[in-house]
């Protein structure tokens, strides 16, 4: 069952009407709530975030942008969606925001439309290296409109504190390829990102810059990050990670012609009607990103990062680059053993009630299907209250499921004290 009372109410409600929905999801209820979610893409939202969306906001359609709408009846809708957009171009100093994107790869589609013709081509790291689907893979419409060009990031096992985005080298690829478009902002890359050395790349090849801070969004709001504000001129993100909202997606800008090419492309460009339900969590979400406490969150989330890395690093796992200086951290697992694989870890870890995703690591011999490291992330765990002394824990759990390679009954043993330990950090209500 759901820790906040309305949570409980709502099951309740559906179940009079479908009890097999309201079963699923109050097992995926039980689920978040006895195990430790360190997919660092996840978060925990807030009770008011949650209850904001399943409201009659749902009921209208509003397609348009406030005061300029195709349907009657808005009025309201107007007042949320302008306080959605007033909230976000506080909260990241924007001076033109776009809260309708579904989500951050509808973002990115409307970002690129803005600013690409089909056909050209634009600059971004692989996805095997730390980028996103939507920045030029093959089977996604970035890849296949746009012709994506790559910038590197530099291997090298035996220095590990130089496994960082080449800036000499985007240089170079950017000076010989002259794409029209730069993007930066990572799913995989845990070091701070120098903004202001990619727009002298952008502005030495006379590209826009685009940062997709879908991942650090809420680090950049809370000032642990530095912004991506003046340095880029489009700014793209989700809501639903670090900067703990719902899901969906965000554009900004500082420029007027730029934000009315965005707008249009994005409706009517790429989506219909906007969620106006999600419109109004969004709204709440940063509300409560602009209040103190979310600044200390923030700082907790990367101190907890930081923390756990350690954790790992001291029993004898390599932490890519060396460390971390956001919310995520990369596990070389072959440091423990060389046969160990990313998928293995994902699976044992998931039966001791412990929760991430294998993932690549810089220069990784196994394909995605297996890969050589797991993802760790620190976002939801710090919303349940976990601090450093719990990170260690947390470390030395996952050191015990690895050592013994998945075995039931140390899983089983693990299992239970995470449910301990979750009991009490209980999920926010
Ligand atoms: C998560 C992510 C996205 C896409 O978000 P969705 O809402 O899943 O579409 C885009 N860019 C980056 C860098 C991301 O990490």
């Amino acid at each position: 069952m759901p820790a906040d009372a309305a949570s409980q109410a709502n099951i309740e409600l559906i179940r009079k009407s479908d009890p097999a929905i309201a079963d699923l999801i109050a097992a995926e209820a039980g689920r978040q709530e006895t195990t430790l979610e360190l997919i660092a893409s996840e978060n925990h939202v807030s009770s008011a975030v949650m209850h904001a969306m399943g409201t009659c906001l749902t009921n209208k359609y509003a397609e348009g942008y406030p005061g300029a709408r195709y349907y009657g009846g808005c009025e309201f809708h107007d007042r949320i969606e302008q306080t959605a957009i007033d909230r976000a171009c506080r909260l990241f100093g924007a001076k033109f925001a776009n809260v309708q994107p579904h989500s951050g790869a509808q973002a990115n589609m409307a970002a690129m439309m803005a600013t690409l013709n089909p056909g050209d081509s634009f600059a971004s790291l692989v996805l095997k290296d730390g980028g996103h689907l939507s920045h030029g893979m093959k089977i996604n419409f970035s890849g296949i409109f746009y012709k994506p060009v790559h910038y590197p990031l530099h291997y090298d096992k035996a220095h590990p504190e130089l496994e960082r985005i080449d800036y000499d080298a985007a240089m170079k690829v950017c000076m010989e390829h002259r794409p029209k478009l730069i993007m930066c902002g990572y799913s995989a890359y845990p070091r701070i990102i120098d903004f202001k050395r990619f727009r002298e790349i952008a502005d030495a090849c006379g590209a826009l810059l685009m940062a997709d801070i879908a991942h650090i969004a809420g680090l950049v709001a809370a000032g642990v990050h530095p912004s991506p504000f003046p340095h880029a001129h489009i700014v793209t993100t989700t809501t639903h990670k670090t900067l703990r909202g719902p899901r969906g997606g965000l554009i900004m800008t500082g420029d007027e012609d730029l934000a009315r090419k965005i707008n249009k492309s994005l409706f009517p460009g790429v989506q219909g009607g906007p969620l106006m339900h999600i419109i109004a969590a969004k709204a709440v979400a940063f509300g409560e990103a602009l209040r103190p406490e979310f600044k200390d969150y923030a700082r907790r989330v990367v101190v907890n990062a930081r923390a756990l890395a350690a954790g790992l690093g001291k029993r004898g796992y390599r932490i890519t680059s060396g460390g971390t200086d956001n919310h995520l951290m990369l596990v070389d697992l072959r440091t423990k053993s060389e046969e160990l694989t990313g998928q293995d870890a994902e699976t044992w870890l998931g039966t001791a009630g412990i929760v991430c995703n294998k993932n690549g690591i810089p220069d990784d011999p196994r394909p995605p299907k297996f890969t050589s490291g797991v993802r760790l992330g620190s976002p939801a765990v710090t919303t349940r209250g976990l601090g450093e002394p719990e990170m260690d824990v947390v470390a030395a759990w996952i050191d015990k499921v690895l050592t013994a390679r998945g075995d039931a009954g140390v899983c089983e043993g693990v299992r239970r004290e995470v449910g301990g330990m979750c009991a009490k950090f209980p999920m926010p209500g």
